[in-house]
């Protein structure tokens, strides 16, 4: 029986149990998703003439073999040369460890090996023998331990010869004519197995835009729904407002002013909100999103405040009962935490029923099952970037559809944050408060970590408080664990006059929370942590921040982990202790050196990355694309999101034939749409 496009994976042959759960968590279900997942480069094996080659350059060279090999052995090592001759110049070519091949190699034989070109040895060291008639672009596919290159292209082969020209196109016709991209079928063939890398290059354009349209189709589609809803007006007291803002602490900086009233004006009227509050590190969210949390209960309604971590909804609970208590607003404010106890979860839960509760404060844990509200008016996700569409969605579903206010210090520059989180407003504190000293930043060789320490120690003589910060070793949380235990007990035999806390993951809330409460009140001087203090943590008298393998973490992160000091009046230092081997790692550490500005450290580290870097992108708090670039490619991303956004404004267009395949992909695949988490 014929296969189509849309049958599951596991009806290829060679696709047991095993195999599908691999490719499941390459996110390919059916055949049509096996052909969509496109490879992100290729190796070019096209051959060229030695005279028309770099040095260092990787290429196939094709010829006759003019001296038979020989093998020189040194130890279980070895070393198989033979000459070719190519285009009239004789090419020495050399394979390591695979003595065997002298077996199959023969004088005046035609060969064609793929290798990395000496220039001025005129030698190949060779990688593969290239069989003669090969295809010259190997595309090479983004895989993952359990599944290889050589099954996945075989798959692909055998998915193509079975479904090969029948796959629907869904980018609309109209756009396809406009734009001059290909034939979905023809793209997939472009991508898979191109002739030559312009072929290659005109798949991927084409490959490119589906994916971004498909990607903005579904935010444009998650913003028309947030409209269709039917939001209220806020009929909030702006008096009462009034009253909380002049009794703060501190005066409003002018852009914390600005996007308190884009998010008042935006609560008051009738559209509901969903709205992305962008401001760096320090630039005070926090208060802005109190002022929206204190106007929805001025009105009658609760507010709910999620943070990513248990010690962040712990520092915000404390914080926002004292900006209350402060402004002499009287406001019931709880703290809901996996860590409660049963009874007191239970206490909570019935008082945020019957609306006792005016704002809660937790983690993810506030929107999983079994949390209701009275009437929920404003749900504020701190971090945002850490949150899942899902989980948003999932808040939704409580029935109640409440403003959204997502706060992220992921200073993703505005062109970008526009349209990577496409279906939300976007509001930017684009200043510090006034008086902040710039963070002195300077990186040392992990061999001067006794300078750093030494100045540390002067420092926590005049008082200051100091983190240090251990890398995240492997994706293995013990080994984590190892690291910063040992180097807290090597600051607590240097530290004797010093109290020296040590923070982990894997603590328990309750030890995390004496912790953290303790350096809060400076009972602690030193915090030895992992990243757990990455968002979020805000101790005014800390000002010393020391980071220990600096180049093990992205930019992003980096700043992240700078911005917890800085945020009192005291001078804040920070070390990057570092040997960082490559020059992306070197210029990401001399660009923390030069610059505290999120916002330029974003476009720098977009500008460094360039492109193919998907770790990155996922840090930088960017959806992750297959093929298309969000930098690079950006006039293209903004084009796809122009275009879905006239889409989805045009009435029925989901019924029009053209579109059905379109409209069929988008609702099998809306469930596993993430691309926050
Ligand atoms: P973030 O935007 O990183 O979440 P926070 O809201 O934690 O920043 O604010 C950082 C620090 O700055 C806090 O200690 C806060 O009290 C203080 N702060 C906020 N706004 C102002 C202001 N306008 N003037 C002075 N200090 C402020
Ligand atoms: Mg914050």
């Amino acid at each position: 029986m014929a296969l189509s496009y849309r049958d599951a994976v596991t009806q290829l042959a060679g696709v047991g149990e095993k195999r599908a759960a691999a490719l499941r968590d390459l996110g390919i279900f059916t055949i049509e998703d096996l052909l969509m997942d496109y490879p992100f480069r290729y190796q070019d094996l096209a051959e060229k003439r030695p005279s028309e080659t770099l040095d260092g350059e990787k290429v196939t060279f094709k010829g006759i073999v003019s001296t038979a090999p020989v093998v020189r052995r040194f130890g279980k090592k070895s070393r198989l040369i033979f000459g070719l001759l190519v285009d009239r110049e004789n090419i020495k070519v050399s394979f390591f460890n695979q003595p065997w091949l002298a077996k199959q190699i023969e004088e005046g034989q035609e060969l064609a090996v793929y290798g990395t070109y000496q220039a001025a040895q005129a030698a190949l060291t060779a990688q593969k023998q290239v069989p003669l008639g090969a295809d010259p672009l190997t595309p090479i596919y983004p895989t993952s331990k359990a599944i290889q290159q050589k099954t996945l292209r075989s798959l692909i082969e055998q998915a193509w010869g079975q479904v090969g020209g029948t796959l629907p196109n869904l980018v609309p016709t109209a756009l396809r004519q406009k734009y001059r991209l290909l034939d979905k079928n023809d793209q997939i063939a472009a991508c898979h197995f191109p002739d030559d890398q312009l072929t290659a290059k005109a798949g991927r354009r084409s490959a490119a835009f589906e994916e971004f349209f498909i990607f903005q189709m579904r935010l444009q589609l998650v913003k028309l729904a947030d409209e269709r809803y039917q939001g209220q007006p806020l009929p909030y007291d702006a008096a009462a407002i009034a009253h909380f803002i002049e009794h703060l602490p501190f005066a409003l900086t002018a852009a914390q002013q600005r996007v308190t009233e884009e998010i008042l004006a935006d609560q008051a009227a009738p559209r509901h909100m969903n709205r992305l509050l962008q401001g760096d590190v320090g630039s005070g969210k926090t208060v802005v999103a109190a002022t929206a949390m204190c106007a929805a209960v001025t009105a009658g309604q609760q507010a709910a405040l999620m943070a990513p971590t248990e010690i962040l909804a712990q520092q915000h609970a404390k914080g926002l009962a004292r900006l209350f208590d402060q402004a002499g607003v009287d406001l019931r404010v709880e703290l809901l935490t996996s860590g409660l106890k049963a009874a007191q979860r239970r206490d909570i839960l019935a008082d945020l029923l019957a609306g006792d509760i005016d704002i809660v404060i937790g983690t993810h844990a506030l929107v999983q099952d079994g949390v209701a509200f009275h009437h929920l008016g404003l749900a504020v996700i701190d971090e945002q970037h850490r949150f899942g569409v899902k989980q948003r969605a999932r808040l939704r579903e409580g029935g109640q559809n409440p403003d959204i206010l997502a706060m992220t210090a992921t200073p993703i520059p505005r062109t970008l944050a526009i349209t990577a989180y496409g279906e939300m407003e976007v509001s930017v504190i684009d200043e510090l408060p006034a008086g902040r000293k710039p963070i002195l930043t300077r990186q040392l060789a992990q061999k001067q970590a006794d300078q750093a320490f030494a100045f540390m120690k002067e420092e926590l003589a005049r008082g200051a408080q100091a983190y240090v910060v251990t890398p995240l070793i492997e994706e293995s949380e013990s080994l984590d664990v190892q690291n910063v235990t040992q180097v807290y007990q090597e600051l607590q035999a240097a530290l004797p006059d010093y109290q020296v806390g040590l923070l982990h993951g894997r603590l328990d809330k309750a030890d995390k929370d004496v912790l953290m409460a303790g350096f809060a009140a400076n009972e602690i001087q030193v915090l030895v942590a992992t990243t757990v203090v990455e968002v979020g943590v805000d101790v005014p008298n800390a000002s010393i921040m020391l980071i220990l393998d600096a180049d093990r973490f992205g930019l992003a992160q980096l700043h992240q982990l700078r911005g917890r000091v800085g945020r009192g009046d005291r001078q804040s230092y920070a070390f990057l202790l570092a040997d960082p081997k490559t020059d992306y790692g070197k210029q990401r550490l001399q660009a923390l050196v030069d610059s505290t500005d999120g916002f330029e450290l974003a476009q720098k580290d977009l500008e460094l990355r360039g492109s193919g870097d998907l770790l990155g992108t996922k840090q930088s708090g960017l959806p992750d694309f297959q093929v298309g670039d969000p930098v690079k490619d950006l006039t293209m991303l903004t084009i796809a999101q122009e275009e879905a956004l006239a889409l989805v404004r045009q009435e029925n267009w989901d019924q029009v034939p053209d579109h059905q395949a379109l409209v069929t992909y988008l609702s099998e695949t809306m469930a596993q749409f993430r691309y926050f988490d």
